[in-house]
């Protein structure tokens, strides 16, 4: 709870319940990891040899070959684009966003298509949608079949995005025999898949190529991290287009985490990802905050934010504790209202208040508000059990 920074900006603190969400500023970091990152700001290093660190890191605990450190899974998702597209040709590398002469299409089913996959397009990749998901119409029962997936391979293919969720149809492995048998990479977009976090290792073992998650989001390091893991070859040329590689050539020696750089003809000038550099603090932070989130126990963490969520509901007549649909171990506080207007004038309320305080207002159209217990601050409860009793009673 401690707000003293921002006061003195003239910044109003918030209380999160909505969730890790980037405008709200992402959730809170443990102050183990606030530590990593103070100390790692007091000393120098050489961003591939910390980024190796990162890869052994990621690898143990997702089980892929390599990872990376990014600025977040949307930069994650721009580098892992352009490495499908420029693999290990710096000529290509430097050429980015323009990608004459490279495959850059991406194939996306269309019921997966959201706001993140503008990064795809952002490296240079044009995006060719895939399947009727009719939802409205009446008769419609399907989405798109792996078989159209295949047919929309061509030799201007340069990968398939996934977006990875409960709803995600046909299943990835599904995805992932007809990619292969073309030798077309499987991008996955697993940014908001935590928990559980036996989503970490779930979407290398059914064949994905690159992955991508959020730092910021339950895994509980910087808001601005996120990791790519995948391929070894892959997840180097993202790498290359991140870090910059000003020095004599012969000065340069890749480590065993991305050997596939030294096959490289020459090295690549600052490359695409340039722009959305992760420093050398967020690298550390986020390699602490992984360790911390694989190391606690599942059922702990469920139990913890549900001990969080338990003072709430008893200060709310009506309100109940359950778990939230797409996230098994993530416990959710449903304020229930009897219309959507009902639900508006709570919102409204609770989000003109000091601090102010902002609820998960996805299902507001039922007239549902949710509190997420992800990004609150336990020394927060008495003032947000206040507040909720105020204006949701
Ligand atoms: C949050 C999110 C992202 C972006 O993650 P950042 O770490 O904020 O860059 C991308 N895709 C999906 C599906 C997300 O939910």
């Amino acid at each position: 709870m401690t707000g003293g920074i921002y006061a003195a900006l003239g910044v109003r603190r918030i209380i999160n319940g909505y969730g890790t969400n980037t405008r709200l500023s992402g959730g809170l970091m443990a102050p183990e990891v606030m530590a990593a990152m103070a100390e790692a700001s007091r000393a120098c290093v050489e961003m591939h040899h910390l980024q190796a660190a990162a890869s052994r890191a990621i690898a143990e605990a997702t089980g892929a070959e390599a990872g990376i450190v990014t600025s977040g899974a949307a930069a994650a998702l721009l580098l892992g684009a352009a490495a499908c597209m420029a693999r290990l040709d710096p000529g290509a590398m430097n050429r980015l966003p323009d990608t004459a002469g490279m495959p850059d299409e991406f194939i996306v089913i269309r019921s997966q298509r959201n706001m993140y996959d503008r990064a795809l397009r952002a490296a240079g990749g044009r995006i060719v949608e895939v399947g009727i998901p009719d939802r409205y119409s009446g008769p419609g029962v399907r989405d798109a079949s792996a078989g159209e997936v295949a047919d929309a391979i061509t030799d201007r293919t340069a990968g398939i995005y996934y977006l990875a969720g409960d709803a995600a149809e046909p299943p990835l492995p599904d995805i992932v025999r007809v990619a292969r048998a073309r030798g077309v990479p499987v991008l996955v977009d697993a940014a908001a898949q935590l928990p559980p976090a036996s989503n970490l290792r779930r979407f290398i073992a059914e064949g994905a190529d690159l992955v991508c998650f959020s730092g910021g989001k339950a895994i509980g390091g910087p808001q601005a991290s996120g990791i790519l893991a995948g391929r070894r070859d892959l997840v180097s040329s993202a790498l290359a287009q991140m870090l910059d590689l000003d020095l004599p050539e012969a000065q340069f020696v890749a480590p065993a985490e991305f050997a596939p750089l030294n096959q490289m003809r020459f090295l690549p000038h600052h490359g695409i990802g340039r722009s959305g550099k992760a420093g050398k603090e967020e690298i550390v932070g986020l390699i602490v905050a992984l360790r911390r989130f694989v190391a606690e126990d599942p059922a702990q963490r469920t139990a913890r934010w549900t001990n969080c969520l338990v003072p709430l509901r008893d200060a709310v007549p009506g309100a109940v504790l359950v778990p939230d649909g797409a996230k098994p171990g993530l416990p959710l506080l449903e304020l229930r209202f009897p219309d959507r207007a009902a639900a508006e004038r709570a919102d409204a309320a609770l989000r003109a208040r000091d601090p102010a305080v902002h609820l998960d207002a996805s299902r507001i159209r039922r007239g549902v508000l949710a509190v997420n217990p992800t990004a609150l601050d336990d020394a927060d409860l008495p003032l947000l059990a206040a507040a909720l009793k105020e204006c949701c009673a």
